[in-house]
Order: structure tokens, then C-alpha cells, then sequence
């Protein structure tokens, strides 16, 4: 049989290895067209923000390379895919189009148009990727998608088991066998993508993130060869390093659950003891979060936007422009909180744990709409991500699935008490804190929360 050439469509699989679409062009291409389209467009009102355009524009220099080492070029555009996806299969004379799939609900639409487009001309092959199951397949008895965490994670647990399902093995190594490379003349030079904003805020990104996915792998071997074993206990000290830092990877799918399951498997199997055996759980426990949020977002896309419950709409919340502009400056006068948005503005990450106490400090005392708050995380997170930011907000303000409930204000005295009790994370980010001209606090927390948790009462009980 005379193989065709292929277009394969990068979009959030940013790696070689485990990459089905990479691995199927390889084997059954006389030819493998690279391309990958810039088109913030169609991701609107997401479009990436700052700090994910900076990761996506070095991760795509570091792919670049990659493939250039398997003698392919990446070939790059930026517009309409609608419209240069055609153009590109024509320019080609390729027969077939690649793809790992993105899940987000706009994203799907806009793929099965180009697909219904294309598909009497030339053939689409497209597969699943980024999570463990495809968004959709895991429901519960009823036959309805789960609203709540912890069913769903009894539900998935067993699944992931490698000897009942056998479906984890070694991940692919990635396109062991290369076809013959052909270069178009209507790719454009990454430069021309502008991801990169002229101001050069960006430039201290580079001093604490490698993006691409050599550092995914180092960072997944020296989380699973050591941190993991504290994991279940630090992980919430925002001033241990215990965590992963593997979010932004996963987001541009430069590693896969897949491989992080792999690697974890002997440590659930207990080959390094009770500890970490119970830690790579807890871990994966909040992979499984993750793939919760997909879900979640799967089912009800309306949930990026708006709250899941519609009684939180936006008259609900209260404007104040001067106290969300000193919440995202770091300049709230409490401590745990402008530490917080200084390490996200310093390094484009958060720690989880302070994250659940910016966001209910904003939502909560502030009465601000959390998607005020989700819009900051989005243009300053190098880990932005629509499923896991949306739902992470709703979950803080009270109006999401499984939310916690409205009388659930964290305090960030308290919180700092418990986690931070040296106040070593606060002294990283604002070294100022214990100054006696330290700013006073822009609300006063007691009665705030009090404030809180009236009006939720009311819009409960109206
Ligand atoms: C208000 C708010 C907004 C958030 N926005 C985002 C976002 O835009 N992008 C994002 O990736 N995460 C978001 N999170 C979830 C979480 O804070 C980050 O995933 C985590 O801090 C990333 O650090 P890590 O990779 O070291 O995590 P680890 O503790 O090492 O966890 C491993 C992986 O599990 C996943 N994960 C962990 N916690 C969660 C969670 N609560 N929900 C969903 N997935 C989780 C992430 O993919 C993470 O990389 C948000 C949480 C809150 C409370």
C-alpha cells in the first residue's frame, strides 16, 4: 500500500514521547508535515494570557528542536485553523490529518468543523491524550456525570490499576521509525507568532521554569526518586519545595498522566515502603482532581463563565476596584496573602495551599466575582489551565461542584498558623511583613467574614 503524507496538528501534546498522533504519523506516513497554529482567537475569552504565551513560546523553540533531531519541520502559522488547516493539506498534498485531542468544549466544536470540512478529501485520525480517560466515559451508576470528588475518585481509583486494566504500558519512546521531512513555504518563523510581550516582565520567568519536556521528565525523577516520600505531609508548607511543580507540563502536555502513573507504579506497589506508598496516593489523588475538573468542565461548559450554581450571579458580588487591585499587587497589608500574589507575579506560580487562601480572601471578605480573580490567575499562572482555574475558583467562592461550603472562610491568620508558622514563606515574598509601618490591612478580617457569611445566608434562603 502507498502511504500518504500526513499534517500533524501540535496543539497541547508539546512532546515526542507517549504522543499517539506523533507515533502514528511516523508508522503510516510516506511523510510527516509538522505544524502548529497560533490562534488565541478561537480560544477567546481565554485566550492564553502572559505568562502561559511565554511558556508556549519556549516549549515550541524546545519541540522545534526536537524534531529537527528526527530530521522533521515544525512548521508554524497563525490565524484561523479553520481556514489554514485546508490550506495546508493542500500546499502539502497530504492525505491524512493527525491529532491528540483537546477537550475544553469550544476547542471540540471548533475540531469537528474543521474535521466535517476535511474529511470527504483526506483522512483524520485523531486520538485520546492529557488524561487518563477521555472526559465523558467515567460516570456513575445513574449514568450521569459524578458533581462531587469523592465518588468519583472511588470510581477511577480501581481503574488506573495497571494489572486489572493492562492498558499502562511503557510509554512510546516516540517515533522510532522517520519518514521523510518536507518543508512548506507558508510556515512562519516562531518569532513572528509574537507570544512574547514587548514588555520584558517575562525575562525573571526564565529563572525559575525550564519549560519542555526533558525538564518534565528530570522534574518527574527527582519528585519520584525523593520529595515524594514527604509529600503527604509537606504538601501543604507553601514553603517546602514538596510539591510537583508539574502543573505547567501536564497543561502543555509535555508529560502525561500516563507517565507520571508509570513512574509511580512501583512506589504504589510498595517497593519503597508504607511512607511512600501512601504519599504517591495522595499524589495521585490530586491528578485525579485534575481529572475531575476536565470532566467537570466536559459536562457543563457554561462553568468557565458562570457559576454552577445560578443563584451566585453577578449581582451576588460586589465591585471594588481598589481592593482587587491591592489583592493582585500583594498590597492587601496581610502578609500570607501579598505573599502569595508576589510569588505568582514573581514566578508565575502559586502554591496550592495559598491559592485556596488568595481566592477566599477575594471571593470572601473582598465579595469580589471569582471570575475577577480566575481572569488575574489566568494572565499571571505559567500553569493556567481552564478545567482545573475554573474549577478551582468556583470550588473557593462556594458556587461550584462539591464546593465548600459558604461558611468556610479560610482565615489567613489561622492558616498561616498552621502552615506557616515560621512565617518563612511570608519572609521570601515580602520580607517587609514584620515592619511596624507594615500597611494595616485593607478590611478588617472578623468582620468581613461575618459580612460573608450573611449575605451567602441570604442568597441561600431567597
Ligand atoms: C483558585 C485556584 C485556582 C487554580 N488554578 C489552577 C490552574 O489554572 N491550573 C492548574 O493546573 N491548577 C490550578 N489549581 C490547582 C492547584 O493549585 C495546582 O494544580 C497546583 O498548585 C500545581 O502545583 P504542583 O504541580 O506542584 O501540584 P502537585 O501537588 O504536585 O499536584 C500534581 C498535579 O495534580 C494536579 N492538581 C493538584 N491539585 C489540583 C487541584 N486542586 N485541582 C486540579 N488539579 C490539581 C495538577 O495537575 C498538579 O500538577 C488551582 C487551585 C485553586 C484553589
Amino acid at each position: 500500500m502507498i502511504k500518504a503524507r500526513s499534517v500533524l496538528w501540535f496543539r497541547r501534546d508539546l512532546r515526542i514521547h507517549d504522543n499517539a498522533a506523533l507515533d502514528w504519523a511516523c508508522e503510516n506516513s510516506a511523510a510527516v508535515i509538522p505544524v502548529y497554529i497560533h490562534s488565541p482567537e478561537e480560544e477567546r475569552p481565554w485566550a492564553p494570557g502572559a505568562a502561559s504565551r511565554w511558556w508556549l513560546h519556549h516549549s515550541l523553540a524546545l519541540l522545534q528542536n526536537k524534531l529537527a533531531d528526527k530530521g522533521l519541520t515544525l512548521h508554524f502559522y497563525s490565524g484561523n485553523s479553520e481556514e489554514l488547516i485546508p490550506k495546508i493539506i493542500a500546499e502539502s498534498k497530504a492525505g491524512s490529518l493527525v491529532y491528540n485531542r483537546l477537550y475544553e468544549p469550544h476547542m471540540q466544536d471548533r475540531d469537528s468543523r474543521i474535521e466535517k470540512k476535511i474529511e470527504d478529501e483526506i483522512e483524520v485520525v485523531s486520538f485520546d491524550s492529557g488524561l487518563f480517560f477521555p472526559p465523558g466515559t467515567v460516570l456513575n451508576n445513574q449514568q450521569l456525570p459524578y458533581r462531587v470528588y469523592t465518588p468519583f475518585y472511588r470510581k477511577i481509583r480501581p481503574l488506573l490499576s495497571v494489572s486489572q486494566s493492562q492498558q499502562y504500558s511503557q510509554p512510546s519512546s516516540g517515533c522510532s521509525k522517520v519518514p521523510e521531512s518536507i518543508s512548506l513555504s507558508s510556515g512562519l518563523p516562531l518569532k513572528s507568532l509574537a507570544l512574547l510581550d514587548e514588555h520584558s516582565w517575562h525575562e525573571k520567568l526564565a529563572s525559575h521554569w525550564l519549560p519542555g519536556e526533558d525538564r518534565a521528565c528530570e522534574l518527574l525523577d527527582e519528585f519520584t526518586d525523593s520529595a515524594v516520600e514527604h509529600y503527604e505531609i509537606e504538601r501543604d508548607i507553601p514553603a517546602v519545595d514538596s510539591t510537583s511543580r508539574l502543573s505547567p507540563y501536564l497543561h502543555f502536555g509535555e508529560i502525561t498522566p500516563q507517565q507520571i502513573y508509570f513512574a509511580f507504579w512501583p512506589l504504589l506497589e510498595g517497593e519503597r515502603g508504607a511512607g511512600a506508598s501512601r504519599s504517591a496516593e495522595v499524589f495521585l489523588k490530586q491528578l485525579i482532581w485534575r481529572e475531575f475538573a476536565h470532566n467537570v468542565l466536559w459536562h457543563f461548559p457554561e462553568t468557565s463563565t458562570k457559576p454552577m450554581n445560578p443563584r451566585y450571579k453577578k449581582k451576588f458580588w460586589r465591585s471594588n476596584k481598589s481592593a482587587f487591585i491591592a489583592w493582585s499587587k500583594g498590597e492587601t497589608g496581610i502578609p500570607i496573602i501579598d505573599a502569595g500574589m508576589k510569588q505568582l507575579w514573581e514566578t508565575g506560580w502559586m502554591h496550592n495551599r495559598v491559592r485556596m487562601i488568595v481566592s477566599s480572601f477575594l471571593t470572601k471578605n473582598l465579595g469580589i466575582n471569582w471570575l475577577d480573580g480566575a481572569s488575574w490567575f489566568w494572565d499571571t499562572l505559567v500553569d493556567a489551565d481552564l478545567a482545573n482555574n475554573s474549577m478551582g475558583w468556583q470550588w473557593v467562592a462556594g458556587c461550584g461542584v462539591d464546593a465548600a461550603p459558604y461558611y468556610r472562610v479560610f482565615n489567613p491568620i489561622t492558616q498561616t498558623r498552621r502552615f506557616d508558622s515560621k512565617f518563612s514563606y511570608i519572609d521570601t515574598w515580602v520580607p517587609g511583613h514584620a515592619v511596624s509601618d507594615y500597611p494595616h490591612p485593607i478590611v478588617d478580617l472578623a468582620s468581613s467574614r461575618d459580612e460573608a457569611i450573611q449575605r451567602y445566608k441570604h442568597y441561600i434562603s431567597s
